[in-house]
């Protein structure tokens, strides 16, 4: 093997040091992981197909013709690039439009409120509901102020924190402010920073209230409108929405192969959601994740790699509102889940790789944490305990080990579900970064003398 320029003194001389009494996994895959870097940091495709597709067909949400010509244009691709047992895989997915919208503020002044509809909201009355607006900055200042809510817009303008917890604002906003009695939600957008982008995203209702049209406004303008409450300014806003659900329609997951050697029943299964929101070109989210699952394969291929088991790569449809295809793939592979060694998920955005976040048993961690060492020359090997997906929890909470690609988060909430989500954001060579990782991984995953442990049922 050509030793490569990129490698660092220190990972050359583990690479030598292999004088260990037993073989460990690491020892025995270097010179291939080393291989794939190489091969996959050589070419910038992940990027230009990126580009071609999310340029070609633009958004690709759920029940839209860009999303199943999206799909048609990757599955011809993949059969084009000689992978095996290409196909999409029938999805019956929610059709959620958008339709017009708008918000401004009349009163204390008239101005335009950058917006966007949150996914799966129902639509305000024709003419739009024009009323008083009350601000609150989290759920119990919310129940503090109860008595004030009542035909009111409510506005939750809450600073992000971190995803998981600012997002149950855009998530359950409207339940909580119908249960006081609004006619409308309004959330601050999910992000850390804005240049006055509205964010929208997916939102539920539950049975119990009535279900309230609901909507993000920007950072700016929800601390804008924070403050005129706080100045005694009384607050009103016209909120215009034409949202509806049609009924369900045919989507596909896109299924392709890299088939195994020896034991090709058994399958570490890769990718990310090839559907996104209907802002943007959902360069980021996700289309990224699913591309540079496609190029691993790709570049395992091109290296006459062929793994003992069956590597096989899903974009997964309608993850955004609906999770429809990571279901559906569960029902489709039920049978031969217990044959899924490993399910590996990009959803995070492809820039710079740090490493792997998995959820599975200690035995299969160690081996993680292992395997994770291939990818130090790269400095994305750090191996951490929880991961997984929204594709594929629905296959971890049936036993299958997950693992999410984990990458440099700083800039992935600034364009997320935003129009600003394209291709522009990302760099060739961050892309190809994740492509090694994610190719060593489900390489070595698939290769292994053993299948990875998995851990005792729940219960026993
Ligand atoms: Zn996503």
């Amino acid at each position: 093997m050509r030793v490569c320029s990129w490698l660092s003194a220190a990972a050359v001389a583990v690479a030598v040091s292999s004088e260990l009494p037993a073989q460990t996994i690491a020892d025995r895959y270097r010179t291939n992981a080393n291989r794939i870097i190489e091969a996959a940091l050589r070419d910038s495709t992940a990027w230009n197909r990126l580009a071609e597709m999310t340029e070609r067909y633009g958004h690709r949400l759920s029940g839209s013709q860009s999303l199943e010509r999206a799909i048609d244009w990757m599955l011809e691709r993949m059969r084009a690039d000689g992978l095996q047992n290409v196909r999409g895989e029938r999805v019956m997915v929610p059709v959620w439009v958008r339709g017009a919208e708008s918000a401004a503020l009349v009163s204390p002044r008239s101005q335009n409120l950058p917006m966007l509809g949150l996914g799966g909201s129902v639509a305000t009355p024709a003419g739009g509901i024009t009323a008083e607006v009350l601000v609150v900055n989290s759920f119990s200042d919310l129940t503090a102020k109860a008595a004030q809510a009542r035909g009111k817009i409510v506005l939750f303008d809450v600073p992000f924190t971190n995803y998981g917890e600012t997002v149950q604002y855009r998530a359950r906003g409207a339940i909580a402010a119908a249960q006081v009695g609004a006619v409308a939600a309004l959330v601050r957008s999910v992000t850390p920073y804005s240049m006055r982008t509205p964010h929208t995203g997916g939102m539920a209702y539950d049975s119990t209230v009535r279900r309230i049209p609901a909507a993000a406004i920007t950072v700016e303008d929800a601390q804008m409108l924070h403050r005129l409450q706080d100045r005694g300014e009384r607050i009103r806003v016209k909120l215009v929405m034409s949202a509806q659900m049609l009924p369900d329609a045919p989507s596909r997951n896109v299924v392709a192969e890299l088939v195994g050697s020896e034991r090709p029943d058994e399958v570490v299964v890769f990718g990310g959601h090839i559907d996104s929101w209907d802002v943007g070109r959902g360069a980021m989210d996700d289309g990224g994740g699913v591309i540079v699952a496609w190029e691993a394969v790709r570049v395992l291929q091109r290296l006459g790699l062929k793994p003992r088991r069956t590597i096989r790569v899903v974009g997964w449809t309608n993850e955004e509102n609906g999770g429809r295809g990571g279901q559906g793939y569960r029902d489709a592979h039920r049978a031969s889940l217990d044959k899924h060694v490993l399910a590996i998920e990009s959803d995070g955005g492809v820039f710079r790789p740090q490493g792997f976040g998995f959820t599975g048993s200690d035995a299969a961690f160690e081996i993680m944490k292992q395997i994770g060492t291939l990818l130090d020359p790269i400095q994305a090997g750090a191996i951490t305990r929880g991961g997984g997906g929204a594709d594929i929890a629905p296959i971890m909470a049936l036993g299958v080990p997950g693992m999410g690609l984990i990458v440099d988060g700083t800039r992935y909430f600034w364009f997320h579900h935003t129009e600003a989500d394209t291709i522009d954001k990302l760099d060739p060579r961050e892309m190809a970064l994740c492509v090694a990782a994610m190719a060593v991984m489900a390489f070595v995953a698939a290769d292994m003398p053993d299948p990875l442990p998995r851990a005792a049922p729940a219960g026993s």
